[in-house]
């Protein structure tokens, strides 16, 4: 007889419960567990796309809104909420929790674009991606070669961009590019941001792409994209209306904007893990070897007690990574500690949960794999495990010679 599911995540602590945020969690838990999660174990296998009824549903729980200001439409609450809406999306499907950051993109736009878009984007109806990453441009954004040039009216975009990430489904491409020749002395020059609005469904003039063939994150297709003489009016270089025009204002942009994310992955490996711990604790109970639960050998229990106790540690860092961003502290540092801790620990949690369901674990069948697969992305993508530690060291040493 299978066993329900049992959620082992204890309420919010003292310090940061309230009533509000403990009725949000329990309905992002509720849609996540009743929505996505059936949406999810049918799709993922298939490489199947995140249907857009489910988006709608989404916007109307105001998921793609939550750090959206309420003048727009959104929910106006902070990086807190939103971490504890994405761990509860991710427990059910990593790219779900992932969709949600796509309407912050709004946020990112010049005012008179914010006004036209964030309202859209709050309801999940204006979605943007992000092309920053190339082929010789990952861990080192500095190095980026996608140029800008200047045209009558606008800007010519030329170069080819990696890993773009719904670059097909998504209403607006942000780009970073250099609006100047890469300068080996002068690195952090000339970066900038331009938004390229398009349809979705569609690539934009001049923009054509082609997808990679990824070993998880379904749900969403992500692309390999070449540029070639894409125009984007003046109005879409992020910036255009700011008086600071210092030549690396781009670049600091660039990487001041990362915090959020990270604790958003931070979230999203914390709820790969609590999947993985969830069914792991399901699955010992009702799988029997040598005539009993195999939860009934240590090995298993203290497993699973190591499990949870790793998840719990996380969160907890997150919580307080979330609560810093929201009462105004400088986020880099614990953003990185998160992003690093929560991502190693969500491989290992998802592996173990695997180990725990033997060969079922090395099946389809079961979601355990799913959740496996997309942990290992998270050491990955929004800066690698290595970058992290090292944006930690530099806080704590002096400045590596080595970059
Ligand atoms: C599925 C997927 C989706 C993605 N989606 C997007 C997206 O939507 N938009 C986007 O712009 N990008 C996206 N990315 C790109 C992602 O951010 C990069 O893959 C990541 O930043 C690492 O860059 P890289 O792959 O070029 O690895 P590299 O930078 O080449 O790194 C290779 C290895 O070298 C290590 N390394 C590099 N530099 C150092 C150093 N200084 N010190 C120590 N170790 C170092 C790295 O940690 C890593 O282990 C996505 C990636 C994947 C896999």
């Amino acid at each position: 007889m299978p066993r329900a599911l049992v959620d082992p995540r204890p309420p919010i602590p003292a310090p940061y419960r309230t009533d509000e945020r403990t009725a949000i969690q329990e309905m992002a838990r509720d849609f996540a567990m009743s929505r996505v999660l059936p949406i999810a174990n049918r799709l993922d296998p298939e490489h199947g796309l995140i249907p857009d009824e489910l988006r709608a549903e989404m916007g109307e729980l105001g998921f793609f809104g939550v750090m959206v200001p309420e003048p727009y439409g959104g929910l106006g609450l902070g990086v807190f909420e939103y971490a504890l809406i994405t761990e509860e999306l991710s427990r059910a499907w990593m790219s779900v929790a992932s969709i949600i950051a796509r309407a912050g993109i709004a946020l990112s736009l010049d005012p008179a674009q914010r006004e036209k878009y964030l309202p859209l984007a709050a309801k999940g109806e204006w979605l943007g991606c992000f092309a920053m990453s190339e082929p010789g441009a990952g861990s080192d954004i500095a190095s980026i070669r996608t140029r800008a040039e200047k045209t009558e009216g606008g800007w010519l975009l030329n170069g080819q961009k990696m890993w773009c990430t719904f670059a097909d489904q998504a209403d607006c491409i942000l780009v970073v590019a250099r609006n100047k020749p890469y300068d080996p002395d002068n690195r952090h020059s000339g970066i900038r941001q331009f938004a390229v609005h398009k349809l979705p469904g569609a690539f934009p003039e001049g923009v054509s792409g082609s997808p990679i063939r990824k070993i998880g994150y379904h749900g969403w297709r992500t692309f390999e994209l070449s540029f070639d003489d894409c125009f984007v009016p003046d109005d879409c270089l992020i910036g255009y209306q700011k008086a600071e025009t210092a030549d690396d204002i781009g670049f600091r942009q660039t990487a001041a904007a990362m915090a959020t994310p990270r604790i958003h992955t931070a979230a999203r490996s914390i709820g790969l893990a609590r999947g993985a711990l969830e069914d792991s604790i399901a699955y010992a109970q009702q799988r029997e070897q040598f005539g009993r639960p195999i939860g009934d050998f240590q090995v298993t229990r203290f497993k699973i007690a190591k499990m949870a106790s790793e998840v719990e540690a996380c969160r907890a860092l997150m919580y307080q990574a979330a609560a810093g961003a929201d009462a105004g502290e400088k986020p880099d540092m614990a953003a990185a500690m998160v992003k690093y801790l929560a991502a190693e620990m969500s491989e290992k949690v998802t592996s173990e949960a695997l180990q725990i369901h033997g060969g079922a674990g090395y099946t389809t069948d079961f979601p355990v794999e799913r959740y496996w697969r997309d942990a290992r992305l998270t050491k990955i993508f929004e800066g690698t495990s290595e970058i992290m530690q090292r944006i930690i060291s530099d806080h704590l040493l002096p400045p590596s010679p080595l970059r």
